[in-house]
């Protein structure tokens, strides 16, 4: 399926140009135009799904081992040291495009190591109670 209003699925499917690093039937992965770090790569599905929950099994499956064969082209050619597999869904959570896609994004070891969060804390109770919560719904 296509959004045409959808400018990842316009990139995705070849209609806009960008920088590709890999193809295949499933996916395009390009470079990201804003990147957080150089070589911050994007893995865009050529079917539209506006993020993991709606996106079929077939292709979510194959999403982490992709994900892996960027970051190590990125460890072999770009002489990154790590790389993060980011996926944001909602605007809650940074989403700015309705398409889903995957940051893999370099890291070197004398650049910013993100993405980082400020860790709280929580007592036993409210944990086990949210736990029993989400298990009920998984
Ligand atoms: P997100 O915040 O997870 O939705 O990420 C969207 C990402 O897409 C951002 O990192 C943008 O820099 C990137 N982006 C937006 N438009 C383009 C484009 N035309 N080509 C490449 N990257 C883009
Ligand atoms: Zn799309």
């Amino acid at each position: 399926m296509r959004d045409d209003d959808c400018i990842f699925c316009k990139i995705a499917n070849g209609e806009i140009p960008a920088a590709t690093v890999y193809e295949d039937a499933d996916f395009r992965v390009i470079l990201d135009l804003g990147p957080a770090a150089k070589g911050h790569a994007l893995i865009l599905p050529k079917s539209h799904y506006k993020d993991i929950c709606e996106a079929e099994h077939a292709v979510a499956e194959k999403l982490f081992p992709l994900a892996a064969r960027v970051g190590k082209a990125m460890k072999t050619k770009l002489q990154a040291s790590g790389f993060n597999v980011v996926q944001n869904n909602g605007t809650s959570a940074g989403q700015t495009v309705f398409h889903l896609h995957v940051h893999v994004i370099p890291r070197y070891d004398d650049g910013p190591a993100m993405v980082t969060w400020t860790p709280g804390s929580a007592e036993p109770e409210e944990l086990k109670s949210i736990a029993e919560s989400l298990k009920a719904a998984i």
